[in-house]
């Protein structure tokens, strides 16, 4: 039954009843199809999600085309009004967002507020950017001519988004989609879909028209596949898994639509033998553990000189062993459970091939027992190139520590992956600095940092970590098709 422009929250828990949005309309589950959501800290389920019928998803195309045709004639400046006015309501109601996404996510709650600021920032940025969708005027090739080029909108937009950044993620989907003028079909992750609801409550309350968004779940593969096999959609954008995002692409490739691919990766680490060693541990130990290390540009395989080699790794393995794990919305706890049972499995059995293959491992290495999914933030050293971890993409908290002597094996090792989403390096030296920008194969390179990500820069990878950027002026463009038009 649809229940028009409402959303119902357990003012308990601040909750919400996981309902699909389409057409502007709240949609309960009713007799269709649906799974538990549940609270990775605790393995409690927070809500039953409801699947999306073939009827749902074809009264969202048809939204997202009559959607797109309202949206696309508003003034930049009007689209411009509602995304602002969306980023300031999710900063008002920013408690039951963060406190939502942490609960289904098992993010630390500090990092949600974090992951607010950021993503309210992208929505922001998108606002202003939409504004800026310029063309150009070319020189006149006889008199009287004129040639000119404009921007245009792609048209409906299908975006698929991973749970790891449960509000930054639907930011930069829904940002871009809307700040270049499309509408947007959005399937969210199924295991943190209210807080993508909670944000498309922002949009709507902010006065975005009916059917320019529709948010819908159900299982990923039919989803996809169902909306990508419709004429009606301009544009795929999805952020996941390399296996994954090769799947879709065979898909859009059937109806040549424009694509955006952020996947994965496997960032290697460089540490130089005059880096500073004990502020790149204090940087690193936090990078590698937020979010349990399950973030894409994570960094991954640190590839220590020779010279301080022991020192790293014993500083490396203190560091870690103080890390607070534990329930997530206790402001004292670092790290949270993984997302859920599948993913636990995942790299219990990443870490233990890696022990066999003859890794050694400093820490961790073990599940806590307990309710949730929770796992020992683990330390490996010395990795031999056959583990599985040394090749495939770990996601989860694990840092793998190896030992080079020779500037030019370290670029090849730090290369020898097909991923190329980020890169690090840590040193003072001013011309090795310009031959690691140069020959490092990545499409974010952090030197001396791990922050690569601002809503003006662009982010995605290169190789099979994807093409296309998010956020940057690259993000806008991502979304807008150009047009010649040759007037005598
Ligand atoms: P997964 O590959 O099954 O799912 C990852 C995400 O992709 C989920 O949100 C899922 O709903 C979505 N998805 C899966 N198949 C889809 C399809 N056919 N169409 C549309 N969406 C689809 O695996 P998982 O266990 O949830 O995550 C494991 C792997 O996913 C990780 O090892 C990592 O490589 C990758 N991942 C990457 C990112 C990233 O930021 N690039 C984020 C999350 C997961």
């Amino acid at each position: 039954m649809a229940e028009a422009k409402h959303l119902k929250t357990d003012p308990l828990t601040h909750y919400p009843e996981l309902q699909l949005f389409i057409a502007g309309e709240w949609i309960s589950k009713g007799s269709r199809k649906s799974e538990p959501v549940l609270n990775p800290a605790t393995g409690e389920v927070l809500g039953e999600l409801p699947h999306a019928t073939e009827e749902d998803l074809d009264r969202a195309l048809a939204a997202a085309e009559e959607g797109f045709r309202v949206w696309r004639a508003k003034l930049p400046e009007e689209r411009s009004a509602v995304l602002r006015k969306a980023a300031s309501l999710m900063r008002e109601r920013g408690e039951q967002i963060t406190t939502v996404a942490t609960l289904e996510s098992g993010k630390p709650i500090l990092q949600s507020r974090v992951e607010l600021k950021m993503s309210t920032d992208v929505l922001d940025w998108y606002a202003e950017e939409g504004r800026r969708a310029y063309g150009r005027v070319l020189t006149q090739r006889q008199p009287g001519s004129r040639m000119y080029v404009v921007k245009e909108p792609v048209g409906p937009v299908a975006a698929f988004a991973p749970w790891n950044f449960p509000q930054g993620n639907p930011a930069r989907k829904m940002g871009a989609s809307l700040g270049a003028g499309c509408s947007c079909v959005f399937k969210p992750a199924e295991d943190t879909p209210a807080t993508a609801l909670l944000m498309a409550k922002c949009l709507q309350d902010a006065g975005l028209p009916d059917g320019v968004l529709s948010i819908v779940f159900g299982v990923p593969h039919v989803v996809s596949t169902y909306l990508l096999n419709s004429p009606v959609i301009r544009k795929m954008s999805f952020t996941g898994s390399v296996p994954v995002g090769k799947s879709l692409m065979k898909l859009a490739a059937d109806k040549m639509i424009r694509t955006t691919m952020e996947l994965g990766g496997h960032a290697p680490v460089l540490v130089f033998e005059d880096a500073d060693v004990e502020a790149v541990l204090k940087m690193a130990v936090a990078a590698k553990f937020r979010n349990g290390g399950q973030v894409c540009v994570s960094p991954t395989r640190f590839l220590v000189h020779d010279s301080i080699f022991d020192e790293f790794v014993a500083g490396f393995t203190a560091k870690t062993r103080e890390i607070k794990v534990g329930n997530p919305l206790d402001e004292n706890n670092q790290m949270g459970p993984l997302i859920h049972a599948r993913r636990l499995e995942a790299i219990s059995s990443i870490i233990d091939d890696a022990v066999q293959a003859g890794a050694t491992l400093e820490t961790g290495g073990a599940l806590i027992d307990g309710p949730g999914f929770f796992y020992l933030p683990t330390v490996l050293s010395n990795v031999p190139h056959n583990a599985r971890i040394m090749n495939e993409e770990p996601f989860g908290p694990v840092a793998i520590i190896n030992r080079f002597s020779d500037f030019d094996a370290v670029i090849s090792e730090a290369n020898r992956l097909p991923y190329g989403l980020a890169a690090f390096a840590f040193t003072d030296s001013a011309k090795r600095v310009k031959l690691l920008g140069e020959q490092l194969e990545a499409g974010m390179i952090g030197i001396n940092s791990f922050a690569i990500s601002t809503p003006d820069s662009p982010f995605g990878g290169i190789k099979e970590s994807g093409h296309g950027s998010e956020e940057g002026i690259e993000g806008l463009e991502a979304c807008l098709v150009t047009k010649l038009i040759s007037e005598v």
